[in-house]
């Protein structure tokens, strides 16, 4: 079987079934085996091993994981490529491919069904929606699984430094311990994207600082600030606690209402948390 991470193979698919890569699904395809097989090696993959991976694409990946893997779970928007997927992979009798937006998936119970297996998440993220399928993933809690992902190189980078915060970088680190995989350059893909990407592993936190019902509020409070991040921190604070507790939240931290969510780390957050759910407490 041909190696799929060619330009040659994949533009030979491509002509085969007629299509072109969709720019609104964030489509472009890796076309080097060499980066395949360091994200497979990244990865930690064995014969144990169940992969979900998000976006197979034309399967430059997926073939790769398929050797590997004791099983391969490919979810795809694209019922195009998904169609492609099945015929190009079919000697392969470890892939279950699920044409759904990732999005609309319940992940968690995904993963419910492998129960005690070794699970990893692999993916080349579309560029458009990277944001949402990672706190999507984070939501999910999926206790065990570690991720291997491929992002734009900016965005990896402000999520490995730790500074620059924002809604990405601030749950990865409360959720991750994060680490550089490798990056790669555009012109390993077709069509060749504007930018550089990098690959990152997410390992699972061990000890982490709060409960689950207190990480519950962290997750939305870090998410609906973010959502209204013009807004001063006592107005956006305002909508969700009122303004009684909202000023006193703000006090208690020593943080200027008039600031906007961008001045506050994760510690703040957590801080906070704190705070919030200890009220709630009281009041019950
Ligand atoms: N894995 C392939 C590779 O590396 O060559 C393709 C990666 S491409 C950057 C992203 C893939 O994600 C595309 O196949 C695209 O159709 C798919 N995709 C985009 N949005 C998605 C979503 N919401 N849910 C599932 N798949 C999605």
């Amino acid at each position: 079987m041909d190696v799929i991470a060619t330009l040659k193979k994949t533009r030979e698919i491509m002509n085969k079934y007629g299509i072109n890569a969709k720019k609104k699904f964030g489509q472009n395809f890796i076309i080097n085996e060499e980066i395949i097989d360091r994200i497979v090696d990244v990865s930690n993959i064995n014969h144990n091993t169940i992969v979900i991976e998000i976006g197979p694409g034309l399967g430059a990946l997926t073939q790769k994981l398929l050797m590997k893997a004791k099983k391969v779970i490919a979810i795809e928007i694209d019922y195009t490529l998904t169609d492609i997927l099945k015929e190009e992979l079919k000697e392969f009798n470890n892939l279950e491919i699920i044409n759904e937006d990732v999005l609309n998936v319940d992940l968690k119970a995904l993963v419910n069904k492998y129960d005690k297996e070794d699970i990893v998440l692999v993916s080349n993220l579309p560029y458009y929606v990277t944001s949402d399928i990672m706190i999507k993933i984070f939501e999910a809690d999926l206790k065990g699984v570690s991720l291997t992902v491929m992002m734009q190189k900016e965005v990896a980078r402000r999520i490995l430094k730790g500074e620059n915060e924002n809604l990405l970088t601030l749950l990865s680190k409360y959720y991750f311990d994060v680490k550089l995989g490798f990056e790669v350059s555009k012109n390993i893909f077709h069509p060749r994207p504007n930018v550089d990407s990098t690959i990152l592993r997410y390992l699972h936190k061990q000890n982490r600082q709060l409960n689950k019902d207190q990480e519950i509020i962290l997750t939305n409070l870090i998410k609906n600030l973010y959502t209204k991040k013009r807004k001063t921190l006592l107005n956006n604070l305002k909508d969700l606690y009122g303004e009684e507790l909202s000023i006193s939240l703000l006090d208690e931290l020593n943080i200027n209402q008039n600031e906007r969510v961008e001045k506050l780390k994760l510690e703040d957050f957590i801080a906070l948390v704190k705070i919030i759910s200890q009220f709630r407490h009281q009041n019950h």
